[in-house]
């Protein structure tokens, strides 16, 4: 399932990306250009903007309305429609949340001189963005993603 999020719901974007999912997002783009991409690329429509969802429905776009305010249950609002499962967050399925692109394994002995070397010392795993080049590992936001996961996973 691919996903477009308009630009007010960047933290949704970011959260979707970390969690594997194929999610376009732009700060800045109008509405006709989201339709148009969105129509072209069979996405569907992330958003709080009535307006932008009827004119998706009119010419038969899946979109999602969001109408909470609370992060969580945003979620919730997306998984009552889409039926996904948010999973445990895993470096290994998740996407570049800078710019969706998928991310590969890296070697730790790849990444010396261009990472801290405190991060070096305590992490084993490290991932690459295909696109954009930048590094991950599994630090604190991760972690604090697997709780906001855990989150929506019992708050049934
Ligand atoms: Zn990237």
């Amino acid at each position: 399932m691919l996903f477009f999020v308009d630009a007010m719901l960047g933290n949704i974007a970011k959260k979707l990306r970390l969690l594997g999912f194929d999610c376009e997002y732009f700060s800045d783009i109008d509405d006709s250009e989201l339709l148009e991409k969105s129509k072209n690329e069979n996405r569907t429509i992330i958003s709080k903007d009535q307006n932008l969802i009827k004119r998706a429905e009119k010419i038969n776009i899946q979109s999602i309305y969001i109408s909470k305010e609370d992060e969580i249950k945003q979620f919730l609002e997306i998984r009552e429609k889409t039926h996904l499962e948010f999973n445990d967050i895993s470096g290994d399925v998740a996407r570049c949340p800078k710019c969706n692109f998928t991310t590969s394994k890296i070697k730790k002995s790849e990444i010396i001189n261009k990472i801290p070397e405190k991060i070096l010392k305590y992490h084993d795993k490290f991932w690459k963005c295909d696109g954009c080049n930048q590094i991950y590992w599994e630090g604190t936001h991760i972690k604090n993603l697997q709780e906001f996961v855990s989150k929506i996973k019992y708050n049934i």
